[in-house]
């Protein structure tokens, strides 16, 4: 693993020792050193939390969103500039609590916007609450005698909702999480990378003596990525083995090739200088 640092800030990670967002930090900054971008082709989305931080540290262009609506905010992004390269990040508590409806939608209109969630399966930034990819059972300050509810699974639920490039990473293993968000970048429409994110400090029970001896890479067996079935089998083992890689691929429609109102050249390039507002509103209206 190299590190890239003119994708680096002015500022230091302030991230608790250990944790698992400097993997992704690292993995992030070489998979836009191998797809050859320079800062200014990259905008990125950031929810709350821990991983928002991350807007502190990339040198990109970036939009640090309110809790939940990271993927919101993307998809307008991308619709109104539908040649930039648009990111978005989230935690599990973000992006699958409060956002987890945007998450769905999202899945379903197939968007071009590559989206990374940090799943560390706790609140990390509030000092550890449990989370919707908790699993049952989890004690924490806010369920003091174990969660009740079953957690989500992001990668099957991705797969089910439509995505159409559904892979996992480790933040333990940030060559192999680089090269999913090369492919998830050159796919042509929504990729998740659900990433395993250790929280060492509010969540050591997930931590890496948890997912090194049970992490294993799904392109080291004989699953093909177009199997829609043995995807979503794969994306429900979560035991002494937790498979990591691309779970699930297919080519369909983007929604921005689907928008003919789109055309070829972005919104952002539309000559609007002799456009009345009032015009727009007597439309809406007519
Ligand atoms: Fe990382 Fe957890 Fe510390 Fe947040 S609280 S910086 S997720 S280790």
């Amino acid at each position: 693993m190299k590190d890239y640092p003119v994708y680096n800030t002015y500022q230091t990670p302030s991230w608790c020792p250990g944790c698992g967002n400097f993997g992704i930090w690292y993995a992030l900054k070489n998979a836009f050193h191998e797809l050859g971008l320079n800062n200014h082709d990259i905008t990125m989305v950031f929810g709350i939390g821990c991983s928002g931080n991350l807007s502190n540290f990339l040198k990109v262009y970036g939009f640090h969103s309110i809790h939940g609506r990271t993927l919101p905010v993307a998809t307008g992004i991308k619709l109104a500039n539908h040649k930039l390269n648009v990111l978005a990040t989230s935690g599990d508590g973000d992006g699958l609590g409060i956002g987890l409806g945007h998450f769905i939608h999202t899945c379903r209109r197939n968007i071009d916007i590559t989206y990374i969630i940090h799943d560390n399966r706790v609140y990390g930034l509030t000092t550890g609450q449990t989370s919707p990819t908790s699993p049952k059972g989890f004690s924490s300050k806010s369920t003091p005698f174990g969660v009740i509810e079953l957690p989500v699974n992001p990668v099957a639920l991705a797969i089910i909702s439509g995505a159409t490039f559904v892979a996992r990473g480790y933040s333990g293993e940030i060559d192999h999480l680089a090269s999913l968000i090369v492919q998830g970048m050159k796919h042509k429409g929504f990729s998740v990378i659900d990433v395993l994110q250790p929280c060492v400090t509010f969540n050591p029970s997930y931590s890496y003596a948890f997912y090194n001896p049970r992490v294993y890479k799904l392109e080291d067996t004989a699953h093909n990525p177009q199997d829609y079935e043995n995807a979503i089998k794969l994306a429900m083992e979560f035991n002494d083995k937790i498979p990591i890689g691309i779970f699930y691929k297919t080519e369909r429609e983007t929604y921005e090739q689907a928008c003919i109102e789109l055309g070829e050249n972005p919104l952002s390039e539309d000559d609007i200088e002799n456009i009345s507002i009032e015009d727009i509103i007597d439309d809406l209206l007519a």
